[in-house]
């Protein structure tokens, strides 16, 4: 069969000319290198500014300016009801209901609130089951949130391993694991795509399998969201935590996002840790005892809406809301198929793809795993104007995003590693 690729600039501008979402490359601000535009392949850790950003920045200062508390019900946008803004778009990326989902606090905050609902231990089920090389910040979470009921971290946490030599965990694996310590576990919390590898979890079969147990399934989603579509509430996932800073694009630090299925929303059987934004917004300035939730995921919610820590992805999610994530999956397979293409005609530099190159098995992320001297090549990227991330150990990251980067940057890419040594 003829290869559908060709290693050229001019295929490359020709599969840029047939992309139907190209235009929204000029939305977004892109670093600049030696007076060109760098190649930003570095979506999966913080994603580009989206140019509607600062003038959403400028309506709220000025809506404070003009208004001050006044704004919390005349601003633009008002200060009182910004969460809701988020629903709608978040609900289509995310694949649930409006109802069931939320932005509040950060990931790692929202994790441990949702381990404070969802995690339930007893002393015969207490353990969590989750993927072995997970982010640290997820293993930070998981290890003193267990370690705050009195479980020995060592054995409280089931970690699931790729084997051998293998970089990737096998899907049959985590089933099997889950079903052999099904006595024993209450939680099952893997990651959507898993950081390092670049690896897209089979979601649903985890939550199958995780029900027929009776454990709750969670899952990290940060380096889902925006990326890869889900369908949350038909796979009948009963919790997940995301950034907004990722594929999201929702600058640096902003708010995290949370779904929570709809059947807990009105279960007084889960407790939580409430607040008053959580509360039901006609009687929360009563200021009168009892603590109402809204019935629906905002009830999680604690404080006051941190307005300039949402705005910035509020700006980005009306770029979401002009195209859909079918779409961008679509464009991120044909780009990330693209890369691979490219990146096995180099011969000369010695790397793995460690992520699968089966489209179904990954996102935009390709983690490129050098035997040696990882950290070096890195830095020639680097220094060539090439804008990617380095993980311990060995791996680069590369990640197109399908909002704003082009065929294009995938061959200059691969033109500059080509002229490395
Ligand atoms: C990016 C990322 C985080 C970061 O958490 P913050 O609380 O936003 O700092 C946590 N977990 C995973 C899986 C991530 O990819």
């Amino acid at each position: 069969m003829n290869d559908p690729y060709e290693a050229s600039l001019s295929f490359a501008q020709k599969k840029d000319k047939e992309d139907q979402l190209s235009t929204f490359r000029s939305q977004f601000h892109f670093p600049v290198h030696n007076g060109k535009e760098a190649i930003y392949f570095c979506g999966n850790s913080l994603g580009l500014q989206p140019k509607n950003v600062e003038s959403a920045i400028q309506q709220e200062l000025h809506d404070w300016q003009q208004l001050g508390v006044g704004g919390y019900m005349h601003a633009k946008n008002p200060w009182l009801f910004y969460q809701q803004n988020f629903c709608k778009p978040l609900s289509k990326i995310m694949g649930c209901k409006e109802e069931e989902v939320t932005v509040m606090n950060a990931l790692t905050v929202n994790l441990h609130f949702m381990m404070l609902s969802f995690y339930r231990p007893s002393k015969e089920r207490y353990k969590i089951i989750m993927e072995a090389g997970a982010f640290p910040s997820d293993q930070y979470a998981i290890e003193t949130h267990v370690a705050f009921y009195g479980f020995d971290p060592a054995d409280a946490i089931i970690e699931v391993s790729p084997r051998g030599n293998e970089k990737i965990i096998r899907d049959a694996d985590i089933l099997s694991a889950i079903d052999k310590h099904k006595d024993s576990i209450c939680l099952s919390l893997f990651s959507g795509i898993n950081y390092y590898s670049g690896q897209l979890f089979d979601m649903k079969s985890i939550t199958d399998a995780a029900h027929k147990s009776g454990i709750i399934a969670g899952f990290d989603l940060a380096h889902v969201a925006g990326n890869v579509p889900v369908q949350l509430h038909d796979w009948n996932v009963d919790f997940a935590v995301w950034c907004s800073y990722k594929y999201l694009n929702g600058g640096p630090g902003a708010v995290g996002g949370v779904y929570i299925h709809e059947k807990y929303a009105k279960d007084k059987s889960v407790r939580r840790l409430g607040g008053w934004w959580g509360n039901d917004e006609r009687t929360r300035f009563k200021m009168e005892k009892g603590f109402i939730p809204k019935p629906d995921a905002s009830g999680w919610n604690q404080s006051t809406a941190q307005v300039f820590n949402m705005v910035s992805l509020k700006a980005s999610l009306e770029i979401f809301e002009a195209t859909d994530i079918k779409s961008l999956r679509a464009k991120s397979i044909a780009l990330t198929d693209y890369l691979i293409f490219l990146l096995n005609q180099l011969n000369n530099l010695r790397f793995d793809i460690i992520t699968p190159l089966d489209n179904d098995k990954r996102g935009a992320q390709l983690s490129l795993y050098f035997h040696e001297k990882g950290k070096e090549i890195h830095q020639k990227m680097i220094d060539a104007g090439i804008i990617v991330d380095y993980r311990e150990p060995g791996v680069i990251r590369v990640a197109p995003a399908p909002l704003y980067n082009s065929f294009e940057d995938a061959f200059r890419f691969y033109e500059i590693l080509k002229s490395l040594d």
